[in-house]
């Protein structure tokens, strides 16, 4: 069967790439930006596109961070765009220790784009996500099957990246940076061990063309060696940056949570068995 046409377009968000698939049956908003950027995302479907942002039928929230998840509520709210995403996602700014966190990120962000914009706009955002649909990882995504949702925790522990096999074309989300070419590692790495396994599994997709969220946002070059490098990188002690939002990135419960359980894990086996 041919697999259905679609257009892909790049929208630059607040400090993240935004990727909408134009399909004719509807719109796939492959991660949802930050809370101001719904309006940016709401101007392109009508100027760009002349649809409705309405016809959006799926937007995918990779993870719980305000340039990605920030959006997605208020998209629901104005447009009645359903949302999807992994189960654990509500959990990372659950109760008193998530919402210090989440104001942390959101302090994090507006940093980045002081640098890059230079001009601040909102950025607190509802993070009740509450998604209408959960995807676990190999689903496919509910109206558009092509797509399918594949989980890399390690930046988060419930990271998903987004692979098109027709196109051999993968959304990376957050899980590696591109900084004038380079690939760097995530900002933070939370779960080192489990990124280092979903950098195996990425490149076991081998995809030919990536969507990157923050650098250059399509790049179909990739150096063969691309995930094993990143591997290599996650050996190399951290810097002064780092290690300074990692030690900013400790309050989501979920990092104590889970690295309680991999220590009982470790303690109980004599090796590090735990995996999700
Ligand atoms: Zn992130």
């Amino acid at each position: 069967m041919p697999s259905e046409t679609f257009t892909l377009h790049i929208i630059p968000g607040y400090i993240e790439n935004l990727f909408l698939a134009e399909y004719e049956h509807g719109l796939l908003l492959l991660d949802c930006g930050a809370v101001n950027d719904v309006k940016r995302i709401e101007d392109f479907c009508r100027q760009n596109l002349h649809r409705s942002p309405a016809e959006i039928k799926l937007a995918v929230v990779t993870h719980m961070h305000p340039d990605h998840a920030g959006g997605a509520v208020l998209l629901r709210k104005n447009f009645g765009v359903p949302l999807a995403a992994h189960q654990e996602l509500d959990r990372w700014y659950a109760g008193p220790g998530g919402f210090i966190q989440k104001v942390i990120d959101c302090v994090l962000m507006q940093s980045v784009a002081r640098r890059t914009r230079g001009k601040l706009e909102k950025a607190l955002f509802n993070s009740r996500i509450q998604a209408d649909y959960v995807l676990a990882d190999g689903d496919s995504l509910p109206f558009f099957p092509e797509w399918k949702a594949v989980a890399v925790p390690g930046h988060t522990s419930h990271d998903l990246v987004l692979y098109h096999a027709g196109e051999s074309l993968l959304y990376a989300a957050d899980c590696f940076l591109e900084v004038k070419g380079r690939y760097q590692t995530p900002l933070p790495v939370m779960f080192p061990q489990w990124l280092e396994a979903s950098f195996q599994k990425m490149g076991a997709l081998q995809p030919s063309s990536l969507l990157i969220a923050h650098g250059e946002a399509r790049r179909d070059q990739i150096p063969a060696d691309l995930f094993q490098s990143l591997q290599h990188l996650l050996q190399t002690p951290p810097n002064k940056l780092t290690r300074q939002v990692k030690r900013l990135s400790v309050y989501t419960p979920e990092y104590r949570r889970l690295n309680k359980l991999q220590k009982q894990s470790r303690s109980k086996d004599g090796a590090n068995k735990f995996s999700v």
